[in-house]
């Protein structure tokens, strides 16, 4: 490395080219370069894949003193440290887990002038000694990576990141440069309000992304439709996200038995274990990684081919973030949710639940029913997913699972009509599958035992198979119309949604689920 500042005098374009190997700038990079050429700060939403980094990296160069970069995650920060350093450019991190010698080394380098760009953790950014060292260096540009992570209301809150908004008293003149990949209003306006930077320049480009073929599938025999899922990818790399760690290890196990290189991948993993799995990911090799959301940021394997999930994310941001780790490399890619409705109502009860204060709750609450708005939709999924990000796509997209075959509804009224009705008779307190049993007049150890037989209900929906039944309560879930009831998952009426349909005075149309096969006669094509 031949010395800071060498590139001080070339033009954002000529460091792009010589230092980067990439012909021209993509997208809005061009913009967030010039803003912080000028020495303005700017917020930059970009989905992930979009090139982010060479938004801080080409300025950090090209104007004098050396590049800061915060960022939340170790794996993170070693990944473009390692790349930066391949093309000559001397970078470093400060986080927790370096080792001293490490850390002496790279102190060493920073007094003497010699970084170009310095990763850190806020942690250590804002602990003493490190603050005192850099504001001795002259700094050029200070980059906040994953900036949500300040946002409270984000999916991936970091307290820590509350403290940076104390960096302009450090580095008074120098411009920042905030990014993240969440994009919605409020994260957004939250960034600006928790850096204190009103007047920054908010660039925010589209999140279409026209290789993913997103797909959703409600719940029937889960292992099943992730087999077929995978199928379709023997050769290749796939992600497949559970709620739960538990989840990921039976999941992960299930696999490895039915023949698939399968690994699991969450929080409770040594940092050993967790490595051993990164570098099979990274290796190239086909593989499974069945992961909780702890498996993502910065994450970058260019060739995934799909992105499964066995259980509901709580927000489209999380569900868009989640599967924008397929296909960076820009090819065709699948992206599949299963979903169910206990799985709806639980999480809706969960959050009930929760301690959070009442405006959190509120929020995580919307985002939560946009979420399942989503699972339901009957129109292009690519449009309503970048609807809830506030972006409008003007034409269905023509390759998601509803463009491709297109929803079959039909009129739900009356069937929604019984299972309210066997909800109501049988008290409000049983889960799906025990009020499908009375409507289908199956006897079961606990029909006979609460007499159930006896009542109007019992045996009026024996014309329809179970897997229509369920896809009824789903849905009547879906729309608020049931709601459960407590850990065991019993359903009981939403008064305000369940009388009018109760009363018939509204009319339903339900969607036919593509896997329960519904009686051809009353469905209709949309
Ligand atoms: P993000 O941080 O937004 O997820 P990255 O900064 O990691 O995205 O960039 C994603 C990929 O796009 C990287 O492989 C990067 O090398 C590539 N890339 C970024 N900018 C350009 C460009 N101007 N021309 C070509 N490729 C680019
Ligand atoms: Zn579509």
């Amino acid at each position: 490395f031949t010395g800071r500042d060498r590139y001080v005098g070339s033009t954002p374009q000529e460091v792009l080219h010589s230092v980067f190997g990439y012909p021209d700038f993509r997208g809005l990079q061009v913009q967030a370069v010039d803003c912080i050429m000028r020495g303005d700060d700017t917020l930059v939403l970009m989905p992930t894949g979009g090139g982010k980094s060479i938004c801080y990296q080409v300025p950090a160069l090209c104007r004098a003193g050396m590049g800061l970069v915060v960022s939340p995650l170790i794996a993170l920060m070693d990944d473009q440290v390692a790349s930066l350093r391949q093309v000559g450019i001397n970078a470093a991190a400060l986080h927790s887990e370096l080792e001293s010698e490490d850390a002496f080394r790279i102190r060493t380098e920073l007094t003497a002038g010699k970084i170009d760009i310095l990763y850190v953790s806020p942690e250590r950014l804002l602990s003493e000694g490190t603050l005192e060292q850099l504001t001795q260096q002259r700094i050029s540009v200070i980059a906040i990576d994953e900036a949500h992570c300040i946002s409270a209301w984000g999916h991936e809150f970091r307290p820590e990141y509350r403290a940076l908004a104390a960096l302009p008293r450090y580095f008074p003149n120098t411009p920042r440069i905030a990014l993240t990949a969440t994009a919605d209003q409020r994260t957004r306006d939250d960034i600006l309000t928790a850096l204190d930077m009103p007047h920054a320049l908010v660039l925010l480009s589209s999140f279409h992304r026209p290789n993913l073929n997103i797909a959703a599938l409600p719940k029937a025999s889960e292992m099943r439709q992730l087999v077929i899922a995978l199928e379709r990818h023997r050769e290749e790399a796939c992600i497949v996200y559970c709620g739960s760690r538990a989840r990921t290890e039976r999941v992960a196990a299930s696999l490895r038995d039915k023949g698939w290189a399968a690994l699991a991948f969450h929080a409770g993993l040594s940092p050993l274990e967790k490595r051993a799995a990164l570098l099979r990911f990274r290796s190239g090799e086909p593989i499974v990684i069945v992961a909780t959301v702890a498996f993502g940021m910065g994450i970058d394997r260019p060739d995934v081919r799909a992105v499964i999930h066995l259980d509901m994310p709580a927000s489209p941001e999380a569900y868009y973030q989640q599967i924008g780790r397929a296909g960076r490399d820009g090819l065709s890619s699948d992206t599949l949710l299963l979903y169910g409705g206990e799985d709806m109502a639980r999480a809706r009860y969960w959050l009930d639940q929760s301690n959070a204060p009442d405006t959190e709750k509120r929020i995580m609450g919307s985002r939560l029913e946009a979420m399942i708005a989503l699972t339901e939709t009957t129109g292009c999924r690519t449009q309503a997913l970048l609807h809830s990000f506030g972006e409008t796509l003007e034409k269905p997209c023509g390759h998601c699972d509803n463009c491709r075959h297109p929803v079959v509804t039909f009129d739900g009224t009356e069937a929604a009509r019984k299972f309210l009705s066997a909800v109501y008779r049988t008290g409000q307190k049983y889960g799906a599958l025990h009020v499908i049993a009375v409507l289908r007049g199956k006897r079961t150890e606990a029909t006979d035992r609460n007499q159930h037989e006896i009542l109007s209900v019992w045996g009026i929906g024996k014309d329809k198979p179970e897997h229509f039944w369920r896809s009824v309560a789903r849905q009547l879930i879906a729309r608020g119309a049931l709601r459960s009831d407590g850990q065991y998952g019993g359903l009981a009426l939403n008064q305000n949604a369940a009388r009018p349909i109760l009363r018939g005075e509204e009319t339903i149309q339900l969607r036919a689920d593509a896997t329960a096969e519904l009686e051809k006669g009353s469905a209709n094509r949309e």
